[in-house]
């Protein structure tokens, strides 16, 4: 199958084509991060006008860097969410208006999924059942992945999201927006072990995740003074690897073995995390995988691979249908989510 994927649910306007073999044959991805970046963060309208303004010229681009006409795509995926509902909406109205004018299957792909899958676009070995770490902007979850659709969250954060707490870091540090690659930087040149900071939830029974109290002592460790930022930001990112490495010890004792470790999302580009994940894995016996660093952060070769994975299952999908709604919140397990004891 040949799909192409659209994704619009953030600040990155994507297209691709990619196939069943694995073949990416082309993509676009424009970044908003200049028109975003004078506020600190992402602007929900204007990044829903930045897709708009965007996604027509790149989708013609896309098509003629690959030399495809619309009839030769087998189906045509888009995130319809959860993200910034503008946003989504944009690149769901233009998935259903080319799936309808050339009368190809629409595929509405959560965008967490793609994320998910991503690790299986680029590691042909990796194959079901892995243990995920996702860890991005908005989530940070370990889910035990059964097969395509087959998530069960074992774990969630119960206040930030990770790449949420590299992002407040950066902002805390004045490093500007998008965070996380800076604070890896900065890190690269500082002592992990110079500042005292805590390590939320570490040893807890429960195996959730917490990052609003790291982030409160980066302020604190920021406005005394007494630290350099370099330092500060080899600090964090210690005590976030060392939250990750604890929780997902905690996962694995509840839930028994798992023969992979993968990671993905934005935050699966910083190096230090998936050095240490690497590590943990080769000491638990598992075997690890983590997308290439341009397939962590937002991309639509995830979402039209994501597509692709639907098709492989079910070859007679003959789409969603073309009045299927965005959706700003939707889990990958909508039980564990339903089941929301003490916030999580
Ligand atoms: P979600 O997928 O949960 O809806 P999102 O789509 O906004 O959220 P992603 O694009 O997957 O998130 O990831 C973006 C996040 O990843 C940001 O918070 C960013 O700071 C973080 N990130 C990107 N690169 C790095 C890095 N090298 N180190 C740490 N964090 C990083
Ligand atoms: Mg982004
Ligand atoms: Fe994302």
């Amino acid at each position: 199958h040949t799909v192409l994927g659209i994704e619009s649910s953030c600040d990155e306007t994507a297209i691709a084509l990619v196939t069943s073999d694995r073949e990416i044959l082309a993509q676009r991805i424009a970044s908003q991060e200049a028109e975003h970046a004078p506020y600190g963060g992402v602007v929900p309208e204007i990044a829903a006008r930045a897709h708009a303004e965007r996604l027509a010229p790149m989708l013609y681009a896309v098509m003629e860097d690959a030399g495809l006409g619309l009839d030769q795509i087998d189906a045509v995926a888009a995130t319809a969410g959860p993200g910034l509902i503008g946003g989504v909406m944009v690149g769901l109205v233009s998935a259903k208006a080319l799936a309808m004018a050339a009368d190809k299957p629409l595929i509405a792909v959560n965008h967490l999924e793609g994320h998910a899958l991503s690790p299986r676009l680029a590691d042909p070995a990796l194959g079901f059942p892995y243990l995920l770490l996702l860890v991005s902007g908005g989530h940070c979850q370990v889910l035990g992945v059964a097969g395509v659709g087959r998530y069960r969250r074992l774990a969630t954060t119960i206040d930030d999201a990770l790449g949420e707490a590299f992002d407040k870091t950066a902002k805390i540090l004045g490093l500007g927006y998008p965070g996380g690659p800076a604070v890896e930087k900065l890190a690269r040149e500082g002592d992990p072990h110079a500042v005292p900071l805590p390590r939320p939830m570490k040893g807890s029974s429960e195996p959730h995740f917490s990052f609003a109290g790291l982030k409160s002592a980066v302020l604190r460790a920021h406005d005394s003074g007494e630290y350099a930022s370099a330092d500060i930001a080899a600090s964090f990112q210690q005590a976030a690897v060392e939250c990750l490495l604890d929780r997902l010890d905690k996962v694995l004792s509840r839930e028994g073995e798992f023969p992979a470790l993968v990671v993905a999302g934005g935050v699966a580009a910083n190096a230090r995390v998936r050095g240490a994940l690497e590590t943990f894995a080769a000491s638990r016996g598992m075997t690890f995988s983590a997308p290439p660093m341009a397939l962590c952060t937002d991309n639509a070769a995830m979402i039209a691979w994501a597509g692709c994975e639907k098709l492989a299952i079910d070859p007679d999908f003959a789409g969603d249908p073309l009045d299927i709604k965005a959706r700003p919140r939707w889990p990958l397990d909508p039980e564990a989510e339903a089941v929301r004891g003490a916030g999580v």
